[in-house]
């Protein structure tokens, strides 16, 4: 078994440009319609040439069993143990529209591959580097960004790829389109501005001194002072330093306000082995004040790492001031920032954009002590 994982790591494009990513990854779809939005398709089911596929022209995929019933519009074309769709010139698009259950239609570049595996269709998009990162540039940061945002932000999605890589290689693929690789959904709006940040910063990627890449750690805001990564994880990443951040002070999500009921508050802590004054409760013991980021909250005999607070209360960020606001108890939060603040600060970068600086001064301001090198460099 080891051996044949092996083989598929090293056998696997890793800069050949193809990139296979499980799409639909965190989804039981039983049932797809497959169109050609452009270009051309062609269709092999069970290993045989099953047909062209031209611009608007329909496939119905469902699963029978452990294998693909496949339809067109012009009626039923078999059952098949796989099939694959593969683009027949470069640029060709495919959109799936996931019927069973119905989801919204996504747009992908490249080809794909379809199954059935644990009850449910398994689809693998084959896709050049440029037009995944792109999607996952649009995907993770959105539209309306500056061009050095837009490369700021490939660069990070480049370099997890290539730090990624073999992250699924057990189950076949690349990384699969979710959270727990990159958020990727193909082509949303085809903003020009993001496949070009994506083709003028081609190949580069983020490495520490001693040429590895990085984990690319990033964050909405992380409201004046990034986080030391063992602090919000446990594990210490020499690049990933807390470092003051004046940039992002102004943005969105700079700050934010929650109201707490003191008495759910007590109760928490009691959970966690807090014993309360029985004489006298105080409310005011909640208070806690961070004016900068601090990694613990003590209360009475009980210390509890803020990372695990933000987590159990569903807070925006862990760093927080608590006030007590009456004698009733009502626990007003103040905060700072939103995400885990580690690594790169979004809003903060945005600023620096907009302020003159270039990529690699808000790469090298966020990541502590790391240089931008290309991919084949490594190699
Ligand atoms: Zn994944
Ligand atoms: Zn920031």
């Amino acid at each position: 078994m080891l051996n044949i994982i092996l083989l598929i790591i090293i056998s696997w494009p890793v800069r050949s440009g193809t990139f296979h990513i499980s799409l639909f990854n965190e989804h039981t779809i039983q049932a797809i319609v497959v169109s050609v939005d452009k270009g051309s398709y062609r269709l092999t089911a069970g290993g045989q040439c099953a047909g062209n596929y031209a611009e608007n022209d329909i496939l119905y995929i469902s699963m029978h069993g452990d294998s693909l019933l496949i339809r067109n519009q012009t009626g039923r074309i078999g059952i098949f143990a796989d099939a694959s769709f593969d683009e027949n010139e470069q640029f060709s698009v495919f959109s799936i529209r996931p019927a069973d259950p119905p989801t919204d239609r996504s747009f992908y570049y490249g080809s794909l591959d379809v199954g059935v595996e644990f009850g449910r269709l398994r689809m693998i998009n084959r896709v050049d580097e440029h037009n995944y990162l792109a999607g996952v540039v649009e995907a993770e940061a959105g539209n309306g960004w500056s061009p050095v945002f837009y490369k700021v932000q490939a660069i990070i999605s480049r370099t997890y790829l290539y730090a990624n890589i073999n992250r699924h290689s057990d189950e076949g693929f690349h990384l699969c389109d979710d959270v727990h690789c990159q958020v990727y959904k193909g082509r949303l709006t085809g903003n020009e501005a993001i496949y070009e940040a994506v083709s003028l910063t081609a190949g580069k990627v983020i490495v520490t001194g001693d040429n590895t890449l990085i984990t690319a750690a990033y964050h909405s805001n992380c409201g004046g002072q990034t986080v030391n990564s063992e602090d919000a994880w446990l594990v210490h990443r020499p690049y990933l330093r807390s470092v003051s951040d004046p940039f992002c002070l102004h943005g969105r999500n700079a700050a934010w306000q929650t109201g707490i009921d003191a008495g759910e508050w007590s109760e928490y802590l009691a959970g966690m082995g807090f014993v309360p004054d029985q004489v006298r409760p105080d409310m005011q013991k909640f208070a806690f004040r961070q004016d900068k980021r601090r990694a613990f909250y003590t209360v009475g005999n009980v210390t509890i790492p803020l990372r695990t607070l933000r987590s159990d209360w569903g807070l925006r960020s862990a760093w927080f001031d608590i006030q007590v606001e009456n004698p009733s108890g009502r626990l007003l939060i103040t905060g700072r920032g939103y995400g885990h603040g580690v690594g790169l600060c979004q809003e903060g970068a945005m600023q620096m954009a907009a302020s003159g600086y270039n990529f690699i001064d808000i790469l090298q301001f966020y990541y502590t002590g790391v240089k931008i090198k290309r991919i084949e460099e490594l190699f």
